[in-house]
């Protein structure tokens, strides 16, 4: 709507890919070798990182130990995991966004083709999982090989809504599954956890951040094209996480409050 009313937006960096499970005791395994089960030991923990074919970065993002597969929807008819852990971190399974960057060049610089592009993957996400806010699913082994299976050993997917087996290579540009395929497998080498072929891959994560920027003025924070707008946090393309988007909050709030606030002149 903003764009329809010649607001400057322009493309922002974001990712997209999928949520992988696995059981915590093998990422424990991996992470603590001999020592793990110790009871001194925290849950284990992870970050990984790999540059693949066509300039790309496959990472893995928002690491949730002991955690689930979270709906993450915020339209009708799409799909979208995202992930969490309790306090507790007591859960079966460890979870992490596994994504591939993408940018403007990838959608002419056109901030509508970046967010269509990812209302369509949520919505090649929605059909897959075959309606009902069932999320598409597949094994690492089936997915490496594209087989399109959901073949299932130790690891039960957590996402609450239940998983539908797909093809989730499908759902993605090729260029991008074969880079997740590329990050995935290069994972495997750095944590042996990465290696197993019944982990489970639920997608489609399209939400890492936002795809498009409001631009606003560096000093005074108000957008460039309308004075009095103060574009903020996340959906506005100035956060990615709790405490950007806090800190982003208290920024306009502080410039806000000089021009609006009980103290201003
Ligand atoms: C399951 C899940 C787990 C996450 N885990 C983490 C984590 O561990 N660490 C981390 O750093 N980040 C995490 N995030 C991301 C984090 O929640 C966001 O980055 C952060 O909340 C963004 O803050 P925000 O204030 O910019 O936007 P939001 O928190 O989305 O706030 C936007 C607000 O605007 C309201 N709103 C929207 N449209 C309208 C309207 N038209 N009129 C009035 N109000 C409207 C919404 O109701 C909402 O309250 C997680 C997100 C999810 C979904």
């Amino acid at each position: 709507m903003l764009h329809g009313l010649a607001l400057p937006l322009e493309c922002k960096p974001f990712s997209v890919g999928f949520r992988a499970e696995h059981l915590q005791t093998e990422i424990d395994k991996s992470l603590y070798h001999g020592a793990a089960g110790h009871p001194a030991l925290p849950k284990g923990e992870y970050q990984l990182s790999q540059h693949v074919s066509g300039g790309r970065c496959v990472y893995t993002f928002c690491m949730c130990p002991g955690g689930t597969v979270c709906a993450a929807a915020s339209e009708a008819g799409g799909v979208v995991t995202n992930g969490m852990s309790l306090h507790a971190r007591d859960g079966r399974n460890a979870n992490a966004a596994v994504v591939v960057s993408v940018d403007g060049s990838d959608f002419d610089n056109d901030p509508a083709k970046a967010v269509a592009f990812q209302r369509r993957l949520e919505q090649a996400a929605y059909r897959a999982g075959g309606g009902n806010y069932l999320a598409p699913a597949e094994t690492v082994g089936s997915f490496l090989a594209g087989r399109g299976a959901l073949e299932l050993g130790a690891v039960q997917p957590t996402y609450p809504r239940g998983v539908t087996p797909c093809d989730l290579g499908s759902l993605l540009p090729d260029d991008l599954s074969g880079a997740l395929r590329e990050g995935l497998t290069a994972f495997g080498r750095k944590l042996a956890a990465y290696r197993a072929p019944d982990a489970v891959l639920t997608g489609l994560e399209t939400r890492t951040s936002s795809p498009v920027r409001l631009l606003r003025d560096k000093e005074n924070l108000q957008c460039t094209g309308l004075a009095g707008l103060y574009p903020c946090g996340e959906g506005a393309g100035y956060a990615g996480g709790i405490m950007t988007a806090a800190v982003d909050g208290v920024r306009c709030a502080a410039e806000l409050m000089k021009n609006w606030g009980p103290m201003a002149d």
